[in-house]
């Protein structure tokens, strides 16, 4: 069997195109047009990057955005504030801290501040609560991504058996939560393995589709899944070259040993990862349309 690599650059560029259509329309409609405010604190390098990522999707689809950039030593109490500022401010659809926040901040307390309805990163415990009831708000933009994938990738998820490894807050749990909901998008049988998983490969190879998100290089090669399964790569690790930049970025599968083998399959880079910017985008007109009641 031959492997298709799905192309996330290519299925979020679409997306990112039906978006801007999206925004003119609410523009030509009225309204203003929706607003991103991140929020970093500290000068953490990835965290510098993955913003002015999501700001240059932003603007590239006719949206606003500002990136408040706060010293690593601010208080929770400041944090807090600066938060409630944004929530109260009717100028901002969107709100987004980016991760990590330094040790001494309660980062659970720090994305509950956030209002439900411009929680555009879905991490609050509100928008995770809503996620594991069944009735989602903002889903985490990479979930959603890798569902928006496979469904454009015209992979039926009702029924099949996903395999996630990994089972952080950010990914794993939610990614499990989406696909195992109730509904035609969802309905899956979903097995969450971990770090503690005993003979990760036994599971590993029930999987029609395998989600990775552990971060650990060749973490999955072509001994661990079972034929013509999806492969969704969610790893991204910097793996020193003798490149220009010194190092080069590859997810957790072993691409290489698994061809042949699934019948689809994401890349590092270029598949998991343009998904989570789109989906930032496209929380943040949601949330826009709530805001401004549309
Ligand atoms: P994390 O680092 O918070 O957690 C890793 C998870 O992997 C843990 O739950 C742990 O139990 C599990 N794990 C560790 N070793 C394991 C093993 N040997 N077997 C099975 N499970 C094991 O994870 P995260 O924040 O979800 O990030 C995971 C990876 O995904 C990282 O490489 C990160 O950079 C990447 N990531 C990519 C995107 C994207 O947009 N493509 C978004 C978020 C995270």
């Amino acid at each position: 069997m031959e492997t298709k690599l799905i192309n996330g650059k290519a299925i979020a560029k679409i997306i990112r195109q039906e978006i801007a259509n999206e925004v003119d329309l609410f523009i030509q409609n009225g309204h203003v047009a929706p607003h991103l405010s991140a929020v970093i604190v500290g000068d953490d390098a990835a965290s510098q990057v993955y913003v002015r990522n999501k700001g240059r999707a932003c603007e590239s689809v006719g949206m606003t955005h500002n990136t408040i950039q706060l010293d690593k030593d601010i208080s929770s109490k400041e944090l807090i504030s600066v938060i409630q500022s944004l929530n109260n401010d009717m100028g901002v659809s969107g709100i987004l801290v980016q991760l990590p926040l330094p040790n001494t901040i309660d980062v659970s307390e720090i994305l509950s501040t956030i209002d439900i309805n411009k929680d555009v990163d879905g991490l609050s415990n509100n928008s995770l609560g809503a996620l594991l009831k069944g009735e989602p708000h903002f889903v985490p933009a990479t979930p959603l991504g890798i569902r928006e994938l496979l469904i454009r990738s015209d992979i039926i998820i009702p029924g099949k058996h996903v395999v996630v490894v990994g089972r952080s807050m950010l990914v794993g749990k939610p990614i499990s939560a989406l696909l195992s909901m109730k509904s035609k998008i969802g309905d899956a049988t979903v097995t969450l393995a971990h770090s503690a998983t005993l003979d990760l490969k036994k599971i590993t190879k029930l999987a029609d589709i395998l989600i990775i998100a552990a971060g650990i290089p060749n973490l999955i090669d072509g001994s661990m899944i079972k034929d013509g399964a999806v492969v969704v790569d969610v790893g991204i690790n910097r793996i020193d070259d003798n490149s220009e930049k010194g190092y080069k970025l590859v997810g957790d599968v072993d691409l290489d040993s698994i061809v042949s083998i699934a019948s689809l399959a994401t890349p590092v880079p270029g598949g998991v990862g343009p998904m989570t910017i789109a989906m930032v985008v496209s929380n943040t007109l949601k949330a826009a349309k709530t805001l401004q009641s549309v």
